[in-house]
């Protein structure tokens, strides 16, 4: 076993499925059920419904998925972010990065996953819930603050969904790429943050054609900074770890590739973003020396943040409905290459 195994082996992405239950539109169209998840890991993708279909399909290659769970339609926020992201917050406090991705098409359940609802909060909220109440546990030894900033990124423009304005830059700064002006606020309980983050949602990008609906093709990233300092001797001690927390744009026709070259179409529905992630994933997964950082705002941003020593996390969300067959396997596929 060589050093490169070891390095490929710390590089890995962890990958999840979440399947949404049936939505009251769907069922009243008639839809079907076409996912299947059996013993917490294992994907069946079918056209056709039957169990016996589900059975013969264990047999035939490329519609079974295997992943690092799989959760049913009846599993809790809480479940989900205890199995996907809480280690990744005990992560953040030693002073290593994380980020974890949702990715999916429109309508899956990423916003839900990431953002959820007042009554059932999801990943974003319990992170920074659980931050908290580990901090507070943690504070005999040192001191710790917690400040977080929220942008979107919408063709490849920066905004800063806490204080909308003006698009921001992005600039260098040791290493890292950060966007100038953005807000960092300093947070003090989760009920703030909750509401904080609905709004910033609600400042995200808009169709002029569906005003009260969020575009499918922008890109919401939380970024949570947590500082402790503490004294090691007589010397004071910085520790710095940083979450990233990503509600990425609907990955329906965003990756669209010319059959023939294998090259993206260039034109109105590719998302650069969506595209230079996707490449950096599998340079990551294959255990390229180059990744392609430099290619995209949402990338650049994430330099420090995926790969090497940080912890990357990749929930794909599905919906169960035959209706959306066709963007189920893709997200499947897609979700298969980055493990
Ligand atoms: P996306 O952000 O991927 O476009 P949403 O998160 O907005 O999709 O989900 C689409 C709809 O389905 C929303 O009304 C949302 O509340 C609902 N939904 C998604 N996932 C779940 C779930 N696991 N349980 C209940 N409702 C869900
Ligand atoms: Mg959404």
């Amino acid at each position: 076993v060589g050093a490169g195994t070891a390095d490929a082996a710390e590089n890995r992405i962890l990958v999840f499925v979440r399947l949404r239950p049936m939505s009251r539109k769907e069922k009243e169209a008639g839809s079907r059920s076409c996912v299947k998840i059996v013993n917490k890991k294992e994907v069946y993708l079918t056209e056709y419904a039957s169990e016996n279909d589900y059975l013969r399909l264990k047999r035939v290659r490329g519609r079974h998925f295997c992943f690092d769970s799989a959760f049913p339609d009846s599993t809790t926020q809480a479940e989900i972010y205890n199995t996907s992201t809480a280690d990744l917050v005990e992560g953040v406090l030693q002073g290593r990065n994380g980020t974890v991705f949702c990715y999916g098409a429109t309508g899956a359940g990423k916003t839900y996953t990431m953002l959820g609802t007042m009554e059932n909060p999801g990943v974003m909220v319990l992170a920074i819930k659980d931050l908290f109440s580990k901090v507070r546990q943690r504070s005999y030894d040192g001191n710790h603050s917690i400040q977080l900033s929220y942008l979107e990124i919408y063709n490849e423009t920066v905004r800063d969904l806490l204080s909308p304005g003006r698009p921001l830059h992005l600039r260098e700064d040791k290493q890292v790429t950060v966007a100038a002006g953005l807000t960092q606020y300093r947070a003090y309980s989760t009920d703030e943050v909750m509401k904080l983050l609905q709004q910033g949602n609600k400042n995200r990008t808009t169709e002029p054609t569906r005003v009260n609906e969020t575009s499918s093709r922008s890109h919401a990233i939380l970024q949570v900074i947590v500082e402790y300092r503490f004294m090691d001797g007589v010397n004071i001690v910085t520790r710095v770890g940083k979450l990233s927390l990503i509600d990425l744009a609907g990955s329906e026709r965003a990756l669209a590739t010319d059959q023939r070259t294998q090259r993206s179409i260039e034109g109105a529905n590719i998302n650069r973003s969506l595209l230079a992630l996707s490449n950096c994933v599998n340079a990551l997964v294959e255990g390229k020396k180059h990744i392609p950082y430099r290619n995209s705002k949402l990338t650049q941003l994430l330099k420090d943040s995926l790969g090497g020593s940080c912890n990357t996390v990749m929930i794909a969300n599905i919906s169960p409905s035959n209706l959306t067959f066709g963007e189920t396997q893709n997200t499947l596929h897609w979700a298969d290459r980055a493990k």
